[in-house]
């Protein structure tokens, strides 16, 4: 039973239900168009495995349209390899072309030795950025190359409701409220060489993505990954999921309340000028990107 809308549906009209929801999520968006080549980000998760599954049948019906997936081998030992192959396998089955590429081929070093450098640089400080930091910021480039290489036109994430509200809430307790403007179901490419992300299980909670990758017997990774955070993002999960259950629906409310308001945002949110990093020639705010300043901060040579 949802909680949240009362319904009560049995596995065959639950598994439908959710590909109508992303159906209705895509054209309430207008996230692709028939004819686009679509690239999915697939870690191995359930998120990302459940999304290539759903968008493989609803993209069924749109012959000019191609899907293919991506995964990013961030290099982290004992945890990305297993991912990587449940990633290749599920992309085998569905028969859609996959790729890999690595942090080590694109960025010259691994997230092991990234953070290896890290503690080195922090020498047991505190305060210093965590590894998903550098991870998210490394892995958002890893992505537009990759789906740039494969000439795609869409980048297609699994974020699913849970992440997009955890998301608002940790930029509104970082004090960093502007950058909610920046949490939406489709971003737009500020730049032609930004390939447009969208996120179809935006409206979709975690646990139903988990319970229709169950419904549908599909493998996925399910063991975390060795870095992930403890801190602020977990709490906020965790309170997140005391409140859906006391107050069903509070995460769509919160969700629908920063739709509300985004276009107010966005209206104060400064626009940047992009300009070309001087060391990789990506488009950049300033004049060295943030992935190669944080890169360089490390004393890693970016290609
Ligand atoms: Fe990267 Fe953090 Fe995710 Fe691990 S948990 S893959 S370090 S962002
Ligand atoms: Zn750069």
């Amino acid at each position: 039973m949802r909680a949240y809308s009362g319904e009560k549906l049995c596995g065959k009209c639950f598994q439908k239900s959710i590909e109508d929801k992303v159906r209705a999520t895509i054209i309430k968006y207008n996230m692709f168009k028939p004819d686009d080549d679509i690239v999915v980000a697939v870690s191995g998760g359930k998120d990302s495995v459940t999304l290539l599954h759903t968008l493989a049948q609803i993209e069924k019906e749109f012959p000019k349209a191609s899907l293919s997936a991506v995964t990013i081998d961030e290099g982290i030992k004992g945890y990305r390899d297993e991912a990587v192959k449940f990633a290749s396998e599920n992309c085998r089955k569905l028969g859609v072309k996959h790729t890999v590429a690595s942090f080590k081929e694109l960025f010259n070093v691994d997230l092991d030795a990234l953070v290896n450098a890290l503690k080195e640089k922090d020498s047991g400080r505190s305060g210093g950025l965590s590894p998903c930091a550098y991870c998210g910021v490394l892995r958002r480039r890893a992505l537009n190359l990759a789906a740039r290489n494969a000439k795609a036109n869409k980048l297609a994430l699994g974020h699913n409701l849970d992440d997009e509200v955890q998301t608002i809430l940790l930029n509104i307790m970082h004090g960093d409220a502007l950058r909610i403007a920046r949490v939406k179901p489709v971003l737009e490419g500020k730049h032609p060489v930004f390939v447009q992300r969208v996120k179809p299980f935006c409206e979709v909670p975690e646990k139903e993505i988990a319970f229709l990758g169950y419904l549908k017997k599909i493998q996925f990774q399910s063991v975390p990954c060795p870095y992930a955070s403890t801190a602020l993002r977990n709490d906020i999960r965790v309170m997140l999921n005391r409140m859906e259950e006391k107050h069903a629906g509070t995460k769509f409310t919160v969700f629908k309340s920063i739709e509300k308001i985004r276009p107010a945002l966005e209206a104060i949110t400064k626009q940047t000028t992009l300009q070309k990093c001087k060391v990789c020639g990506e488009p950049s705010a300033d004049q060295i990107c943030k992935p190669c300043q944080m890169l360089q901060k490390l004393g890693v040579c970016a290609r």
